[in-house]
């Protein structure tokens, strides 16, 4: 009987190693589960939030990338690390089922925390799936909507303050890109001054970026506030309700619409299992990606805390995800042989945000700075190669090339999730904080 290797999840990290261990060929049992029949290209998500790509142009379906690995569109519910299975419902039928595994790789990603702080979790948008990206580009257009008829300045300008709270990769490269879209779309609005419209971006640490060197997060900052984001630093949200956001200054932000990319962590079905887990929830894993106290377990990317070599941790981001996979194969691999398996080395090749309006910054060579139209520029190559398909790539590079002759569309598509009407008044009628 062929060994049977569970992969748990279909995004960067799950698919990469089903695709590796079928180039290898070896005569595995391969299934990959996932919710979703398709693999999502984050980087590009901030640009689908506000139309300047469209959206099913950076989602890849699974089925099409791996021909040998059987895929189950499966809704994880948890793992019995015991008994080898894992707990599965389809999420269109909710039937249940069971899949058992001799080599099990968790690579569920990471979810969006907000801290329990309260009124957020009710209130913030999200922008981690496909379908929070479809949904910050209609709430985007309904404020519009809603401020053109709305009674008075004051209230015109709460529903036009957008504000982006974290100023991490996904926050700075959201933040530039609600810009992009207000600056292309405020003149389909008449009744509204440009001067109404605000991007707020909020961070609670002392500068943007702080994975980065102190001179990116600044350079950043310059540009944003060059094309009309104001940024805040070293404040925290403290809560939300109706009225906007309350600051642990004491600030308060008049705004109705709120961005949350403040913090992630791994996914409950990852952070109940019965292993050493990091402060944030991550399996800790050894380094060859192996999880010590439970022989054929493995993990990688944003589920998983990947020691270095020299001390610390690899960060969190797709292209490490990428890069941890065929390792993992054939480390699995080599353990059904009986070999030795090997350690997860690998040097980043730098980081890059995209801040909109052909600007942006990039770390590249080990610490040295590109900033302006030159890193956009890279930004773009580089993600484009890197988006999986020709077609996808072609696609893309037309959205793009598009958004240089037209402005954004404003079409505002109804989805399913979307806060229904009387949950919008109850939300409206809400008495707000006290300032
Ligand atoms: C907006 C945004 C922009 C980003 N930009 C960059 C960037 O420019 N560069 C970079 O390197 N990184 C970037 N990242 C980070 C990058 O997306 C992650 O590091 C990467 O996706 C991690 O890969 P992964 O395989 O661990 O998890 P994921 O790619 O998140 O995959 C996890 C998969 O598991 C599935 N899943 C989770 N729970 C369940 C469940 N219970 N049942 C079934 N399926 C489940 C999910 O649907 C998903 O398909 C960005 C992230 C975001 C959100």
């Amino acid at each position: 009987m062929p060994q049977r290797v569970l992969i748990l999840g279909g995004g960067f990290g799950g698919i990469s190693v089903a695709r590796t261990l079928e180039r290898l060929r070896e005569p595995l049992d391969v299934t990959l589960v996932s919710r979703d029949n398709y693999g999502l290209f984050t980087p590009m998500l901030p640009e689908v939030s506000t139309g300047g790509i469209e959206t099913r142009h950076i989602v890849q379906p699974i089925r099409a990338e791996l021909r040998k690995t059987r895929f189950v569109l499966g809704e994880i519910e948890s793992v019995d690390l015991a008994r080898k299975c894992v707990r599965v419902h389809h999420p269109l039928l909710g039937v249940p089922s069971e899949l058992c595994y001799d080599h099990l790789v968790l690579a569920l990603g990471a979810v969006a925390t907000t801290f329990g702080l309260p009124g957020v979790e009710e209130r913030a948008l999200q922008l981690k799936t496909l379908d929070d990206g479809i949904r910050l580009r209609n709430e985007l257009i309904r404020m519009f909507e809603l401020a053109e008829v709305a009674a008075g300045e004051n209230e015109r300008r709460r529903l036009l303050c957008f504000t982006i709270v974290g100023g991490g990769f996904t926050g700075v490269e959201a933040a530039g890109e609600v810009q992009e879209f207000v600056d292309s779309v405020a003149s389909f609005y008449p009744g509204l001054r440009p001067s109404w419209v605000r991007v707020i971006l909020l961070e609670g640490g002392p500068r943007l970026l702080p994975e980065l060197p102190d001179s990116f997060g600044i350079s950043a900052r310059a540009m944003l506030q060059h094309r009309g984001v104001e940024v805040v630093t070293g404040d925290q949200v403290a809560r939300a309700d109706a009225s906007g956001i309350l600051l642990k200054s004491g600030r308060h932000i008049d705004c109705q619409l709120i961005v949350w990319s403040a913090g992630s962590r791994p996914t409950p079905q990852v952070r109940d299992l019965p292993v050493e887990h990091a402060r944030n929830g991550a399996v800790v894993v050894e380094a060859d990606l192996s999880v010590s106290s439970h022989p054929g377990v493995w993990a990688l990317g944003d589920c998983a805390q990947v020691p270095k070599p020299d001390g610390g941790w690899y960060p969190p981001t797709a292209q490490h995800a990428i890069r941890q996979a065929p390792l993992l194969a054939r480390n699995i691999v080599a353990t059904v042989h009986g070999r030795p398996t090997k350690a997860f080395v690998y040097t980043s090749l730098g980081m890059m945000a995209s801040l909109g309006h052909r600007q942006g910054v990039a770390e590249i060579m080990r610490g040295r700075m590109l900033t302006g139209f030159p890193a956009w520029f890279l930004w773009r190559t580089y993600y484009l190669l890197q988006l999986p398909g020709l077609d996808r790539k072609v696609r893309v590079a037309l959205d793009w090339t598009l958004n240089l002759l037209f402005r954004r569309d404003i079409a505002r598509l109804r989805i399913s999730g979307e806060l229904s009407p009387d949950r919008e008044q109850a939300v409206a009628k809400e008495k707000p904080l006290p300032t």
